[in-house]
């Protein structure tokens, strides 16, 4: 957002909104990236410098109305991955976080897949994701992990809300009340639900498939469960469930089987003589 401001100072001294990024970019913000793209030049340019990426930080709501930005982001400035915070797909979700939509970072991913590829670069974006974040429930985990199947994501970053002094998230999650609009917010505390809602985002990984099974009963989505191309995890056992040895190889728990009835004498014991 370097240099980027309110059109009018003006516009500016009366203006109410909490964000000039949210619900939507506001039309009266120049988010002009020549600014940007000068500095990152200028800086590509200077004496002694032989790369500079950038690692993360990045706007996508903003960036994507910029294909130079996104050209030169690719061409010059990305050292193999770019961190990216998505963070969710629900919009409810996400405007308690006043992020943008999933659509926007949708367009961003395509927009610099594309500017990777022209500059011969191969390159991806790290998506980062959140559970338990006020006003997440076990249903909106769901539909986030229903979102990363058909965008065949496998995140392996992923973060547990912290509330974090000072911020509106944490007000909202000690509170239960969203402080701007003063609406209860629903929030997730007991660990055992914490836990739930994070092994959604691992529903790829076999390790997690028991919680995950739990989460999709809790949240009554066991149409969830099964070998259908829509469902998230195969059932425990029978038709469909995974083979033990691809359980073992995942560290998931093996189920016992029952061992063969015994007829003789327990072993070691011995015959009255
Ligand atoms: S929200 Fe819009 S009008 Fe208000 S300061 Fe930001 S850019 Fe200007």
């Amino acid at each position: 957002m370097y240099q980027m401001k309110c059109k009018s100072e003006a516009i500016e001294r009366s203006c109410r909104r909490l964000s000039c990024v949210h619900p939507e970019v506001c039309e009266n913000l120049n988010a002009d990236h020549g600014p940007l793209l000068d500095l990152m030049s200028r800086v590509r340019r200077e004496p002694g410098v032989k790369k500079v990426f950038l690692a993360s930080g990045v706007r996508y709501d903003l960036a994507e109305k910029s294909p130079a930005f996104i050209e030169a982001l690719a061409r010059h400035h990305t050292g193999g991955q770019l961190s990216v915070a998505p963070e969710h797909s629900k919009k409810e979700v996400l405007d308690k976080m006043k992020k943008p939509g999933i659509e926007s970072y949708e367009r961003f991913a395509r927009q610099f897949s594309c500017a990777s590829e022209e500059a011969g670069k191969n390159q991806y974006l790290v998506p980062y994701f959140i559970s338990g974040h006020p006003g997440s429930t076990l249903e909106d985990m769901v539909d986030l992990a229903l979102w990363l199947k058909k965008s065949d994501m496998r995140p392996r970053q992923v973060q547990e809300f912290i509330p974090t002094p000072m911020s509106m998230a944490a007000c909202m999650y000690y509170t239960g009340v969203d402080p701007l609009t003063r609406q209860p917010v629903q929030t997730v505390k007991d660990p055992a639900d914490k836990r739930l809602q994070k092994a959604l985002l691992f529903y790829w990984d076999p390790a997690h498939h028991d919680e995950v099974r739990e989460a999709l009963v809790k949240a009554g989505r066991r149409d969830l469960i099964g070998s259908g191309p829509r469902c998230l995890v195969p059932p425990a056992s029978g038709k469909g469930s995974l083979p033990i040895h691809m359980r073992r190889m995942a560290g998931a728990p093996v189920p016992k089987r029952p061992g063969p009835a015994r007829s003789g004498p327990p072993k070691g014991a011995r015959r009255p003589s």
